[in-house]
């Protein structure tokens, strides 16, 4: 695998090794990303937030409701929610 990269990265201009690079390093934040989000939603998961609207776990505290109770604002479909899970506030 990286003598065949070697060779590859080799026989490239230097404008179309930027041009890979910069596709790789855009792939790489993209993969980066997606491991946070999915290491936030794990860490839901296990609390077992989820949202009501979109099934969503990537859910975030979001203040309280008049009763003092924790509210939670869903990061993919912005639907705020209670900590009953199956209650919107609006
Ligand atoms: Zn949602």
């Amino acid at each position: 695998m990286e003598k065949i990269l070697a060779e590859l990265i080799n026989s490239l201009t230097n404008d179309q090794f930027l041009e890979f690079y910069e596709k790789v390093k855009k792939e790489a934040e993209l993969i980066k990303k997606q491991k946070r989000l999915n290491e936030i939603d794990q860490k839901f998961r296990d609390k077992g937030i989820k949202c009501p609207n979109c099934k969503s776990y990537h859910c975030v505290k979001n203040g309280h409701n008049p009763e003092g109770k924790q509210k939670y604002l869903c990061k993919k479909c912005r639907a705020s929610f209670d900590a009953f899970r199956h209650h919107f506030t609006y």
